[in-house]
């Protein structure tokens, strides 16, 4: 039998399912304070927990899934880490210092099928939906990690921006959210938490109802249908017009701000005249929107793409800025390892295929 991650369950769906074999609600607050808490490794190291708990939980989950592959660390403190799945796959999760704290980026998909010009997780179509424990347990995995270092370190934010569109799997996204702010967990502050979309508008409505009150990033990337079919052909499923209406249902609905997400690609989105295009475009939700720059990490098998030079980014920020549009210029981080998202990822997949090959 193949268990599921006991980091899968929400701590109402372990109640639930300890409770339908007799055990009090008080077990899964238990367990979860051994999980989040003390953050043990094995159902053994749970000594408070009755040795047939301990026999039940270990026969039908694990508790470890992942299993760390690749690990590497660039020079401004930015861990990369590759971790193999049980089925032998491979995902990416990218731990990043800044000022206000310890971000991690999560993986939602083994691969991606929404194909944008210029992602390298594009590059491998989707194998699978990632459990919402194998969500958790790459959280976990570096939690453990900074647990290891024994500096005290806690991660406090999450950007769910790795591989994978998230609203194409987002029931497991929904439970992974839950899981992450809940009290008796990690207590991640919801508004620590982001979640980016290549824009799937109908899950865009389903997660403004939801209302988790977590922070959303569009991946808009251009200011016009013609550019944005071009450079993302899931533009063509859900067209401009279509987004900017999710995002007025959205601002409506939850009263919070939006990030619009724009990469800035030499010489093909990165004029004056589109930065004047996407100004004009959220002139009536100023106060409600934030643009975020992305300078882009360039992709080999993209090579159609570059990095806009320093004089491009300046001059479409200051224009968005004279504007009156709240606006930043994404800090990079690791630039001295593969920085780009599931860039590392394609670049493993191919190491490990030679090295079948050879030997
Ligand atoms: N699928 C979701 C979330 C994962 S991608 C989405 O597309 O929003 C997270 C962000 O990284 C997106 O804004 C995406 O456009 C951006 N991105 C992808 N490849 C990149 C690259 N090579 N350089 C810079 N940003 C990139
Ligand atoms: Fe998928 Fe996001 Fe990459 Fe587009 S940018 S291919 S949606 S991971």
């Amino acid at each position: 039998m193949n268990k599921n991650s006991i980091y899968g369950l929400t701590i109402e769906q372990l109640t639930e399912w300890l409770g339908q074999h007799g055990y009090k609600p008080y077990r899964a607050s238990q367990v979860w304070n051994y999980l989040y808490r003390e953050r043990v490794t094995a159902f053994t190291e749970m000594t408070d927990i009755k040795a047939d708990c301990i026999e039940l939980l270990t026969e039908n989950f694990t508790i470890q899934t992942l299993r760390e592959h690749v690990k590497q660390e660039a020079s401004d403190g930015t861990v990369k880490f590759l971790f193999k799945l049980n089925d032998g796959n491979l995902i990416e999760t990218v731990l990043m210092r800044h000022k206000y704290g310890l971000s991690v980026c999560v993986t939602t998909q083994v691969g991606c099928n929404i194909g944008c010009s210029f992602c390298a997780s594009g590059l491998l179509t989707k194998t699978r939906d990632l459990s919402s424990g194998e969500i958790v347990e790459q959280i976990m995995n570096v939690q453990h990690h900074l647990d290891a270092v024994g500096e005290g370190e806690k991660v406090s934010h999450i950007v769910v921006m790795g591989i994978g569109e998230p609203f194409d799997n987002f029931e497991n996204m929904i439970d992974f959210l839950k899981i992450m702010i809940d009290q008796k967990g990690l207590a991640i502050g919801s508004r620590h938490i982001t979640v980016s979309t290549s824009g799937i508008v109908n899950k865009m409505y389903e997660f403004a109802d939801v209302n988790i009150p977590v922070n959303l990033a569009l991946s808009l990337h251009a200011p016009n249908n013609e550019l944005r079919t071009k450079i993302m052909k899931i533009n063509r499923a859900f067209p401009v017009e279509k987004l900017m209406d999710a995002i007025n249902y959205y601002i409506e609905k939850t009263n919070r701000r939006i990030t619009i997400e724009y990469i800035l690609l030499k010489d093909v989105n990165d004029h004056v005249e589109e930065a004047v295009e996407l100004a004009a475009l959220f002139q009536d939700k100023k106060k409600k929107t934030y643009i975020s720059l992305i300078p882009y990490n360039p992709v080999d098998e993209h090579s159609q793409y570059q990095r806009s030079d320093q004089e491009s980014v300046l001059a479409f920020y200051d224009t968005l800025k004279k504007n009156g549009i709240n606006c930043k210029i994404r800090q990079e981080h690791g630039t001295d390892i593969d920085a780009a998202c599931g860039q590392l990822r394609s670049k493993q997949i191919k190491k490990d295929k030679n090295q079948s090959i050879k030997s």
